[in-house]
């Protein structure tokens, strides 16, 4: 009885052990092949308004159609975040800066999306 329990037991520290294992060889591995990212794309409605490199610092604010309503979208050492909004929620201002490709952030009230890119997908960049 005691024996059956204890293997029981053995197998689910296995699982455990091998779970956690898998767990850290994929954050290893998404941490060894994230590219930094070289620029970003700005869409709004899934339309892109703004395409620039991550090199040069700068801060472009984008406005709703009522003109009251706005996104601040700074660059700066290579990383790119949303500084200033007027959404009700304000995630985006509160997401991190972003620097890797495929990363985002996103203001869902204001249908604005901002993603990095690694140079490899991006030949044409507006500067
Ligand atoms: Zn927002």
């Amino acid at each position: 009885m005691t024996s059956r329990l204890h293997r029981a037991r053995r197998n689910d520290i296995l699982l455990i052990a091998s779970l956690v294992f898998l767990a850290l060889v994929g954050i290893l591995l998404s941490l060894f092949l994230r590219r930094d990212g070289a620029y970003c794309v700005i869409t709004k409605n899934g339309e892109e308004v703004g395409r620039f490199s991550l090199s040069a610092d700068r801060e472009i604010t984008y406005y709703e159609e009522d003109g009251v309503g706005f996104n601040t979208v700074r660059i700066e050492n290579g990383r790119v975040s949303v500084t200033a909004a007027s959404c009700p929620d304000k995630i985006c201002v509160r997401s991190r800066a972003i620097r890797y490709h495929g990363e985002t952030v996103v203001c869902l009230p204001h249908g604005l999306v901002v993603t990095v890119y690694g140079d490899e997908e991006g030949p044409d960049i507006i500067v």
